[in-house]
């Protein structure tokens, strides 16, 4: 087995697609664009308007959606998940979308996020006498909406969603609807988009998407973001908007500019590739450095590294090229070789590196032993000197929020200073991006207000554990 590069994974991805006549078509290359935000499982559900039929399984999109299997998907109407796991173990039974049938009607829903009130509400539930299927965090919003003592299923939905707490970015589909949702704070992203009538339909297709990367593959405008307590439905009259709870202070994840979502992608109303590059320019201005290139660790850190070189007039080298055909697993030759992992991802270029003072760029540092491993890898090929730049803050705390980060006692910067850090992966100097650098990079105040927990403890809800906000030293059993 190889183990995964030291980063923190975005959990999920969410795709909708109504009135088109290749729906499942469409959300399928949808999902394929949101690959990144989710390796584990994937799966579609697809409406003809008399009944919803799913199909997940475990794997990539592309290996899971052959020609076979997006042909048991017919209808007009789809929505898609891809999935890497939060809540919930990585079985197939934890896959979305969650479909079920109930005194409501049949209904398949996919979740972008993480309940914080989930444990809660399943203890509730459960004396209540629902059985739950699965250990995921979504089953919870399915057996609220199907609790609501609402008649309608609208009305249903908006009962269920003052409910939960935490981060939720949602698309729900019933036979002739689609419903997409964002939660209060608008932790993570969610998007819609519009394709031109078809011939077939003769109306246009109205499509949601966690980033609007998916809309370009699939020929969609970028329409507006789903706002924060918004509830969007799209039925045959047409498509309405209600706000089922006030707007809370918005928290837009600051992970998903800083490394989660694709630098092609425009997320909160910014594009992500502008965001890095700026945080890479505010990087060289916080922590300069007397050096003769600058490198990036790919794929995530070189618009950073582009933005440092422009702004320091340090010339930006491709010095470490990345292998994009791993696998997850991998024979390993009996006889150990050191960095086996890191190495089948990444090489040097010996010639650029030899005899060279080098800023080696990375978005972040989590355990820190990959980064250990890189800096052993460019001193091998020949620098003479390794500055490292993390084009973020220290990230010291947990998300409770929909991304899988380590419990904090892994969390290297959460138990040691930055000087212990630097000696810890052998770099000559190590700086990080300041936290107001981040944000201003990242256009905190125009439209867009972060969450900053990893970085900060301070959490925007309630629930979280304890642990996590005591002084790192207190906890670490
Ligand atoms: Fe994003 Fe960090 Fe907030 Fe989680 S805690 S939502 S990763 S900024």
């Amino acid at each position: 087995m190889i183990v995964p590069f030291d980063k923190l994974h975005e959990e999920c991805g969410v795709v909708a697609v109504y009135a088109h006549p290749e729906a499942s078509k469409m959300v399928y290359l949808g999902l394929h664009a949101l690959q990144h935000r989710g390796q584990e499982s994937a799966g579609i559900s697809a409406s003809d308007g008399v009944k919803i039929r799913t199909q997940k399984h475990m794997g990539l999109v592309v290996d899971i959606f052959t020609e076979d299997v997006i042909e048991k998907l017919p209808g007009t109407q789809a929505i898609g998940h891809t999935r890497y796991s939060t809540t919930g173990d990585s079985a197939l039974l934890n896959a979305q979308p969650i479909m079920v049938d109930c005194n409501k009607g049949q209904m398949a829903l996919a979740h972008n996020g993480n309940l914080v009130n989930a444990a809660e509400l399943r203890t509730r539930l459960e004396r209540e006498g629902s059985i739950f299927q699965t250990s995921s965090d979504t089953e919870v919003i399915v057996h609220l909406i199907a609790h609501s003592k609402e008649q309608t299923l609208e009305d249903a939905i908006t009962d269920a969603l003052r409910r939960i707490e935490g981060a939720f970015s949602l698309v729900i589909m019933t036979n002739d609807r689609i419903f997409a949702v964002r939660d209060p704070r608008g932790f993570r992203p969610l998007s819609m988009g519009r394709m031109n009538a078809n011939e077939i339909l003769r109306k246009d297709a109205i499509v949601f998407a966690s980033e609007s990367t998916a809309f370009d593959l699939i020929g969609a405008d970028f329409e507006r973001d789903v706002k924060q307590g918004e509830l969007i439905v799209v039925e045959p009259e047409g498509i309405r908007s209600r706000f089922y709870a006030p707007a809370q202070p918005m928290k837009a994840c600051v992970f998903e500019q800083v490394y989660f979502s694709r630098p092609d992608s425009v997320v909160f109303g910014r594009s992500v590739a502008t965001s890095r590059e700026l945080m890479g320019r505010q990087l060289a201005r916080e922590a300069p450095v007397d050096a003769d290139i600058v490198v990036a660790v790919p794929d995530s850190g070189v618009p950073a590294a582009i933005g440092y070189a422009s702004e320091s007039g340090i010339p930006f080298r491709t010095a470490l090229i990345r292998s994009h055909y791993v696998g997850r697993t991998f024979i390993e030759p009996e006889q150990r070789v050191r960095d086996f992992g890191v190495k089948l991802k990444l090489n040097p270029v010996r010639s650029m590196l030899e005899g060279k003072r080098v800023i080696l760029i990375d978005d972040s540092i989590v355990r820190g032993t990959t980064s250990k491993k890189i800096v052993r890898m460019i001193r091998q090929a020949g620098a003479k000197e390794v500055h490292m730049r993390i084009s973020c803050p220290p990230t010291i705390a947990s998300c409770y929020y929909g991304v899988d980060t380590p419990r904090r006692k892994e969390l290297i910067a959460a138990n040691k200073t930055v000087e212990e850090i630097r000696n810890f992966i052998g770099a000559d100097t190590l700086s990080y991006l300041s936290l107001e650098g981040m944000k201003i990079a990242c256009g905190e105040g125009e439209q867009v207000s972060y969450c900053d927990a990893c970085f900060t403890r301070n959490y925007p809800t309630d629930f979280v554990e304890i642990a996590e906000i005591l002084p790192a030293a207190a906890s670490n059993d």
